[in-house]
């Protein structure tokens, strides 16, 4: 075995959200020395190919949305060229790498030392590191945190399916395709289905059965499918792809749906978003015998211990929750738990009623039980509280080009508890900060309708919900 050239206390692989809060927690607070390997660009998935960059192009969609909706408020706006993706991907690009800068200047600030390398583990004390610009670490540790993440998986099985990119090619694409098709329900491929739509492709979506979202409540599936067919996004129903080739304008897409049993379809842009696999590769988990589920996450507890005593784990290569708050707070919490003394004995995170936005067009926010999970558990105990309206937004606007709003509480009890809080509709995602903080508070019906509304938004109507 190489010669150990470092030593540490705490030592974190992966400088993505989760392993960065973790570290810099460790170090920073508690004064732990603590090492911290990042084997591609600090941040990670969300700020380098995640949510900072894909909330950016959301920000150029919906200003293409408010310059189409301007006319309808007297404006003669005029665009006198389409628009420039391929300076505003540089601006973006930018900004991100900005941003980089500034995460290794606050690891310098909490005094974490970073190595650029890629790290796996020999034993259950010991990591090795490739370091990127030559040579090799051999660090021992005491404790061992894994943050490594994931990436996009890519099918196996159907020809020609690495012509296509994911949501990593997504950003690196320098023009706009005029064409493109996307495959994935969940909310990586609705949030750039809408993107790639407000900003001028013909865009085309192949579910695998009749909705998308599926994991959220039913009424937010339908509420968005149909927008999404309103607004002009092409939805392939119970699709599937049997072969991608190259073909003039780009790639040739061959592919069933529900009303095509041998389609063809010729794109200058294929992106797979069927879900993310956990970054564990080349890790060497079995070197210190750390257990995986079937799908290859690593296994870790509500503490985020792994099954060896001085390795923990947390965030998307667990695959809980895979969102960057839930991976920073477990991080912090952690590092809380191991380092912060008595008072910290026991942190951990609740990952009880986590709320989440799909920035789709419009805007998504859920937070707890969707009405048929609130069903199975709690019967005839729930009640449940719709509505659907018209934001006054699009009250200047023709009828056909007014966006659905749509809110729906899920309460239980002869307290009404609030057990469940889905809202579609623009805005919705920053609304759905303040009114998680009372849904995590275990708020009631009663308690919402006591706040008195604000007028005129449309929030107001999830506070005088009849
Ligand atoms: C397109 C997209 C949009 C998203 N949008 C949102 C959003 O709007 N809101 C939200 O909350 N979440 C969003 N997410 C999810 C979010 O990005 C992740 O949940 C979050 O980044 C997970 O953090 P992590 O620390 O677990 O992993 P990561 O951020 O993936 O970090 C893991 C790091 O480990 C490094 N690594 C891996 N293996 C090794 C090794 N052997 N040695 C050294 N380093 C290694 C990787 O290079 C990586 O930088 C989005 C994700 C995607 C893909």
């Amino acid at each position: 075995m190489a010669p150990i050239t470092k030593e540490c206390d705490y030592l974190v692989i992966g400088g993505g959200s989760g392993g960065l809060a973790s570290a810099r927690r460790a170090s920073g607070q508690w004064g732990v020395k603590t090492i911290a390997v990042e084997s591609g660009r600090l941040g990670g998935t969300c700020v380098n190919v995640g949510c900072v960059p894909k909330k950016v192009t959301w920000n150029a969609a919906a200003t293409a949305e408010t310059i189409h909706e301007a006319k309808a408020y007297g404006f003669s706006v005029k665009e006198t060229a389409p628009f420039d993706w391929t300076t505003f991907k540089h601006k973006r690009d930018a900004y991100v790498k900005r941003l980089n800068g500034i995460y290794a200047k606050n690891l310098d600030n909490d005094k974490v030392e970073w190595l650029y390398g890629r790290a796996h583990l020999l034993s259950k004390n010991e990591v090795e590191v490739d370091l990127h610009d030559g040579g090799k670490e051999t660090i021992h540790a005491k404790k061992i945190l894994l943050a490594t993440g994931g990436h996009p998986n890519i099918p196996k099985n159907i020809p020609g399916s690495e012509l296509g990119i994911t949501s990593d090619g997504f950003f690196d694409l320098e023009k706009r395709p005029e064409k493109v098709a996307l495959v994935g329900a969940g909310y990586i491929a609705v949030e750039m289905a809408g993107m790639f739509h407000h900003l001028g492709s013909e865009t085309h979506l192949f579910i695998r059965h009749d909705k998308f979202l599926r994991t959220f409540d039913p009424m937010i599936q339908d509420k968005i499918v149909s927008e999404y067919e309103r607004q002009g996004i092409i939805i392939h129903r119970n699709s599937s792809q049997s072969k991608v080739e190259k073909a003039e304008k780009g790639l040739k897409l061959h592919y069933s749906d529900s009303s095509t049993k041998e389609g063809t379809l010729d794109l200058n842009c294929l992106l797979w978003a069927i879900g993310r696999a956990p970054e564990v590769e080349d890790l060497g988990l079995d070197k210190a015998g750390v257990k995986q589920n079937e799908r290859g996450q690593i296994i870790a507890d509500e503490y985020q211990n792994t099954n060896v005593e001085n390795i923990y784990s947390l965030g998307d290569v667990c695959g809980k929750i895979e969102l960057t708050p839930v991976a920073v707070a477990a991080g912090r919490l952690l590092s809380n738990r191991l380092f912060g003394g008595p008072d910290y004995k026991d942190a951990k995170l609740d990952y009880e009623n986590i709320p989440s936005a799909v920035f789709a067009h419009p805007e998504v926010g859920s937070i707890g039980m969707t009405e048929p999970a609130a069903r199975e558990k709690y019967g005839d105990k729930v009640k449940v509280y719709n509505t659907s309206f018209t934001a006054m937004y699009y009250a200047m606007m023709d009828p056909e080009d007014k966006p659905p709003t749509s809110y729906k509480l899920i309460c239980v009890g002869p307290e009404e508890k609030v057990v469940g809080l889905h809202i579609l509709g623009s805005g919705s995602s920053e609304m759905l900060q303040g009114f998680g903080v009372a849904v995590k508070m275990g708020a009631t019906k009663k308690d919402f309708d006591s706040c008195v509304a604000i007028h005129p938004t449309s929030a107001e109507e999830l506070v005088t919900l009849k």
